[in-house]
């Protein structure tokens, strides 16, 4: 036992009853939890107490895009600490001026300032904040199927129900729909379709709510947990097109589709399109510290040349935050890891999940790109009805998680998001091991072909 964290190490049982007793866990009822103590990690695996070894294809919480316990993460972090823990953000500091280079010198255009968070939560209240003090306007624009993160604002931004027991939110959210052309509101039959009416769409809701109001339109470059939704064929270039038009910033929330997961720095890289502010979290360091951040371009750096920024936070920067993150991005590059996940997604998880789609009849549809798949699952493939409805919970999910149980058993940690399967492995999982966890989600969907009609 150590003498400077005694008591850590327990055995399993003791470590979950600890966590009961003192823990409050977020999205959750406290009273029906049981969660699974990890012992150890390592790469694309972690392990628990009775050694089950897990193959994590759900990246945690989509975050560990490095993987777990990456040597030269762990050893840039002890020679951090070793030098200097932390210091305030008024303070200049190496780590962190670092980091903000090679972020911008990552970043498209002229995104060349960064504003550190915690996470990606706050990086959405700062980039909302910075959007209304830029263009005098309040009002900001978010898609009904996205999540923002669960500050206040954030969650006011979040479309999708968890922002449902949060409200009444923050006034001057309007929300619209995105494009989703597996379930088109806009009765589209093509991609295409879907981008022209998605596009009408958007201009309609600005134009009947006050252009004049609005201050940014945010939007996830990819949504993630609300389906891994690839916009369509130039759905990111109207968007920008109808913002420069109106005057409304564009912000990209590349908290979970950033930094290697799409097979890119940024996902907006594959549409060349350059939005005003991105905000970025999860795979910036891979949560080895919290850390996230605002990316702005110059003309919204410019409006804070004078003027005051009203905000901040006491670990904006954080020098243990900023060292993983500039080794994490060094490390990204020397092993060629946006190589990896931009290999995987082309060469391996697409062509297997169209080969299981094939075989099973419960997947409606299969859809991603670099290391970011959802696998969609309906009770009936002509009507699309989705295998459990939406928002389900209790009884009406019971489909879902007995899939996810099915996965869990055989050695694989499986991401399930309403009626999907999300494959998300971190971006330096091996062919072998994607391969390895794709045969076991094609033989769990053997449960969910059972619902089928
Ligand atoms: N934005 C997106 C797209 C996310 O997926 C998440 C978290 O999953 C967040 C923001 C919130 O990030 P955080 O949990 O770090 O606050």
């Amino acid at each position: 036992m150590s003498d400077v964290l005694p008591g850590l190490s327990a055995d399993g049982p003791t470590v979950k009853a600890l966590d009961r007793a003192g823990v409050f866990h977020s999205w959750s009822a406290q009273g029906s939890l049981d969660p699974l103590p990890i012992a150890s990690a390592s790469g694309a695996h972690f392990t628990d107490y009775d050694g089950n070894r897990y193959l994590d294809f759900a990246s945690q919480l989509v975050n560990l895009n490095i993987g777990h316990q990456h040597p030269k993460m762990i050893a840039a972090l002890c020679e951090q600490a070793a030098k200097l823990c932390t210091v305030a953000p008024g303070f200049a500091n190496d780590a962190r001026s670092e980091a903000a280079r090679l972020i911008s010198e990552l970043a498209p255009g002229d995104l060349n300032h960064v504003f550190f968070t915690n996470g990606g939560a706050d990086a959405n209240e700062h980039a909302m904040r910075m959007a209304r003090l830029h263009t005098g306007r309040f009002k900001i624009l978010s898609a009904i199927r996205s999540y923002h993160g669960a500050t206040a604002g954030a969650i006011a931004l979040t479309g999708e129900p968890r922002r449902w027991d949060n409200e009444p939110g923050m006034p001057g959210i309007v929300h619209y729909f995105g494009p989703y052309p597996y379930r088109s509101v806009f009765y589209a039959s093509t991609p295409e379709e879907e981008t022209e009416r998605a596009l009408a769409h958007l201009r309609e809701v600005i134009t009947l709510e006050g252009p004049e109001s609005f201050a940014a339109v945010i939007l996830e470059t990819v949504v993630g947990t609300n389906g891994i939704l690839v916009p369509p064929p130039g759905y990111l270039a109207g968007v920008r097109a109808i913002c420069d038009e109106f005057g409304v910033l564009m912000i990209a929330d590349e908290v979970m589709a950033g930094f290697g997961r799409c097979g890119e720095w940024f996902a907006v890289d594959h549409w060349q399109v350059t939005p005003d502010l991105i905000t970025f979290a999860k795979g910036v360091n891979s949560g080895y510290v919290p850390l996230g951040g605002v990316l702005m371009n110059e003309a919204i750096y410019a409006t804070f040349d004078e003027r005051v920024y009203p905000g901040g936070l006491t670990y904006s920067g954080h020098p243990l935050g900023c060292a993983t993150a500039v080794a994490s991005i060094n490390i990204f590059k020397d092993e060629h890891i946006i190589e990896n996940a931009r290999d995987l997604g082309a060469n391996v998880i697409g062509l297997e999940l169209a080969k299981i789609a094939d075989q099973h009849p419960s997947v409606g549809e299969v859809r991603g790109l670099g290391v970011f798949w959802a696998v969609e699952l309906v009770r009936d493939r002509a009507t699309r009805e989705p295998l459990v409805p939406f928002n389900a919970k209790g009884a009406d999910a019971a489909p879902m998680n007995e899939l996810k149980a099915a996965c869990i058993e055989r050695g694989l940690w499986p991401m399930i998001a309403g009626n999907r399967i999300h494959v998300v492995p971190p971006c330096v999982t091996t062919e072998p091991e994607v391969r390895e966890g794709l045969a076991i989600v094609d033989e769990a969907l053997g449960l969910a072909d059972s619902y089928y009609t």
